[in-house]
């Protein structure tokens, strides 16, 4: 299907909670994992429906203590459709003999599609095709549709059509001995005599959600009268549908769906409102027709097109589609964050991480719309991260590292280490960095659509705000004369504290740092940017002196970074006096040692002890600024940045991490791009492997990874074609990856949508006659050209662009 299909040509009970994961299908308000409709969870079967923003608060007594959790919630199962044939019990995989047998995502249709042939215990001979999509056109719609074929035999079947609100979040192991009790029932009810509909609503949240199912069934065309018995129960609702079917004759049965939750805008009834739908809503092939058309139109936005590679192609596309279905122009309206494991399962409790970073740029470029209300999330946070920062004894805003409904900080006290089986002490909520990653993603939002009424309504005052409690919570450390800010962790999950230290926390990490002596630099600028009424206001309401805006600039000069050897920047200070780990002794011994943290603290040893890493920290740096950028930050600091600065710091902690986030690979692959190709490569696949390949051993089925899948279509914009702004110019310094002879995509910059082209020699760009107001400025190997709308542009490449031996950045 010319890079648009992925498909499992055989049942694998192992595999099936992966592939559910990666089946799901979504338009960014609901998401269902791509769990057969016929199958109930247990333990292989996982069927999942999460919408954006609903969460619920539980405690649970662990140990005598309380525990309380916040989980984005799973819905009642609305896929339920089960066949029983002959009065025999009802269909499932694990109890028939299956002939044929092949589940499908299209990628590009975002369907879902079991194809099965299978032989029941009586020996009655079945052909069984469903599809399922979820559609992108109406966000509250969703659709199955079933063929089913009698091989052998001719009979009459019973079709149970079900909401099945007997539902628990129990679909990650680690979580079990937690409350998974998040709903509430309150009412099933039927709309006619085709339309069964459940109400149930969050236990403490008090969120209603309703969904209301229609189902039919033809021969051909033409409805098929059937018998209907209804049952229902408080937190469950099914229709038994009896109909006669013949030997070759296909017989379709047709569930459509709608949803309601009273999060949503223009609503007052849930389930009235989900009942009332369910009667007006067209048949499948119209809703599917609907759909398939939204999704062409997002195609047209958001591919990004590589050749001579068809399982590169393919995965990006199959990120592309996750990406969408978690955020989609639909997700705009819904005051929701960026849930780090997507809508596909409940890792991580559907909680909002600075995994942003990593899929902002995708959408700034594609949907800024999408990227600016992902920011709108953080906004209506913003009163909760100042009482937060106010309670911790600083000033400003302090957003959490895991993030929720309110904006509180989410992060477990508490987590189990499975390899150990006992609850240990979390202390990675002092990740302040996630602050540095909201400014950094304002910023770049604003610099790729100059979208100034965010920046004068809501950006600013983020920015101004974030800034604030960067100053409060650093301290002027007299003897060095520099900046120093204790008692935090970077991105490296596996330094939490100092060996034997009793406080969380470190002092002076290098990529938190050198991220403050960046932000503090532009937010006294931003102010600038404004209005000066605005500019004039905020100062006023916020309280912003002259001295505070002096202090920020002065933090921009001397903050303090820690280096040790020659030119090697600590990973924080201290770091330096950590031992070394026996790498290949622990590789010898366990294989896959992604996660060092939970092997080491199984064998009662301590992971900060060592210089090891999970995840790129200070390597981050080289990731999110340009060489030239990060030159230029250094020596405003007073440090040496040397030529060979980047090198000698990637090389140094990539000996030294385990890449125990799949977000590792990523940075890596993005900083390697210019100064080791073939390595870069490499990383990249790995990065695009990860999810569908379940490179972490069983954590995909736990949802997918959002920062992973749009971080690879970032990479292919930020690091191949090497896409930059600088002083308003759209830069590129492009680079063909590996065995690859052409991208191409579509960005919008500043609201002008930009076809380019990269090949072996050239980079053409081309201006599409609508949409831009006026001429963009563009760039490629030092010439910078003026496009107006309808003009294309092609640069040749020097050989040594060709080569790949320029930098990212010039
Ligand atoms: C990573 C974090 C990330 C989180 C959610 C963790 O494993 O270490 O950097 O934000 O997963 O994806």
């Amino acid at each position: 299907m010319d890079g648009f299909a992925l498909t499992y040509e055989s049942f694998e009970p192992t595999e099936e909670g992966l592939r559910e994961a990666l089946t799901s299908t979504g338009n960014g308000y609901l998401c269902s994992r791509g769990t057969a409709e016929w199958e109930d969870a247990d333990g292989v079967h996982y069927p999942g429906t999460y919408v954006h923003g609903v969460y619920n608060r539980e405690t649970t007594i662990l140990g005598g203590l309380p525990v309380l959790n916040e989980d984005l919630v799973n819905l009642p199962n609305w896929l339920v459709l089960k066949l029983r044939i002959e009065g025999a019990e009802a269909i499932r995989l694990a109890d028939v003999e299956l002939l044929e047998y092949r589940h499908q995502l299209d990628i590009h249709r975002a369907v879902v599609t079991r194809e099965i042939r299978f032989l029941d215990a009586a020996g009655r001979e079945t052909a069984l095709r469903s599809r399922r999509f979820v559609s992108m056109a109406n966000s509250h719609q969703a659709g199955i549709e079933w063929t089913l074929t009698p091989q052998n035999w001719s009979g009459r079947v019973e079709v149970i059509s079900a909401i099945d609100g007997r539902i628990t979040n129990h679909g990650v192991a680690r979580y079990l001995e937690l409350e998974g009790r998040h709903l509430d029932p309150v009412s099933p009810r039927t709309f006619g005599a085709e339309v069964i509909a459940l109400k149930t609503q969050t236990r403490q949240s008090n969120i209603y959600i309703s969904q209301a199912a229609r189902t039919r069934v033809f021969r051909g065309s033409e409805p098929l009268a059937v018998e209907r018995t209804l049952h229902q129960m408080e937190d469950y609702i099914q229709q038994v549908l009896a109909f006669d079917v013949r030997q070759g004759a296909p017989t379709r049965v047709e569930k459509m769906l709608t949803f309601s939750t009273s999060r949503d805008s223009a609503t007052s009834d849930t389930l009235a409102k989900a009942g009332t739908s369910a009667l007006r809503r067209p048949g499948f092939e119209k809703t599917l027709e609907r759909h398939v058309s939204a999704w062409d139109e997002l195609w047209r936005v958001c591919d990004v097109r590589v050749r001579r590679d068809e399982r590169v192609q393919m995965l990006l596309r199959l990120h592309v589609c996750h990406v969408l279905q978690v955020c989609s122009r639909h997700t705009a309206d819904l005051d929701a964050g960026l849930p780090a494991r997507g809508l596909n399962g409940e890792a991580y409790r559907g909680h909002v991480f600075w995994d942003e970073l990593y899929v902002l740029p995708f959408l700034s470029f594609r949907m800024p719309e999408v990227a600016r209300e992902l920011l709108m999330y953080r906004y209506r946070r913003l009163d909760e991260a100042r009482a937060a920062a106010r309670e911790a004894g600083f000033r400003g805003a302090m957003f959490p590292w895991q993030s929720g409904s309110e904006g509180k900080e989410e992060t477990q006290r508490v987590h189990l280490n499975p390899l150990s089986g006992s609850w240990e002490p979390d202390l990675s909520r002092n990740q302040r960095h996630v602050n540095a990653a909201i400014f950094y993603n304002i910023w770049n939002y604003f610099q790729a659509t100059r979208d100034l009424a965010f920046l004068r309504d809501y950006g600013a005052e983020m920015m101004v705000e974030i800034a604030r409690f960067w100053a409060s919570i650093a301290q002027f450390n007299p003897d060095r004369e520099r900046y120093e800010i204790h008692g935090v962790m970077g991105p490296d999950e596996f330094h939490e504290k100092y060996p034997d230290a009793e406080e969380g926390g470190l002092r002076n990490n290098a990529y938190t740092n050198v991220m403050v002596a960046w932000l503090c630099e532009l937010a006294g600028e931003v102010l600038s940017l404004l209005p000066a009424s605005r500019a004039d206001a905020l100062r006023a309401r916020l309280g912003i002196s002259e001295q505070e805006l002096r202090l920020w600039q002065d933090m921009s000069r001397r903050m303090f970074v820690p280096f040790h050897g020659d030119g090697l920047i600590s990973q924080f200070e201290g770091y330096d006096a950590l031992e070394e780990l026996d790498w290949d002794g622990y590789r010898a011994k366990h294989g896959n040692i992604q996660r060092l943290d939970r092997i080491l603290r199984a064998e009662g040893d301590d992971p900060n002890r060592y210089k090891i890493a999970k995840q790129a920290d200070t390597v981050m740096l080289f990731f999110l600024f340009s060489p030239r950028g990060l030159r230029r930050l250094f020596e405003r600091l007073g440090y040496e940045y040397r030529d060979d600065t980047a090198a000698r710091n990637i090389a140094y902690y990539d000996q030294r991490t385990s890449h125990g986030s799949t977000l590792s690979f990523v940075t890596y692959a993005g900083v390697l791009a210019t100064l080791d190709p073939e390595s870069s490569w490499e990383r990249f696949l790995v990065a695009l492997n990860s999810d569908v390949g379940d490179v972490q051993g069983g954590t995909t089925r736990e949802g997918i990874h959002m920062g992973v899948m749009a971080g690879t279509l970032d990479l292919m914009q930020r690091a191949y074609l090497g896409m930059e702004i600088r002083d308003d110019v759209l830069h590129f310094e492009p680079r063909l990856p590996g065995p690859i002879e052409e991208v191409s995509c579509t960005v919008q910059f500043r609201r002008a949508p930009l076809r380019v082209t990269l090949s072996k020699d050239n980079l053409t760009l081309a201006l599409h006659p609508e949409g831009a107001s006026g001429p963009i400025k563009v760039g490629a190997g030092g010439e910078t050209r003026e496009l107006c709308p309808g003009e294309g542009y092609t640069f040749w490449l020097s050989p040594a662009m060709q080569a790949g031996e320029r930098g990212v950045n010039g």
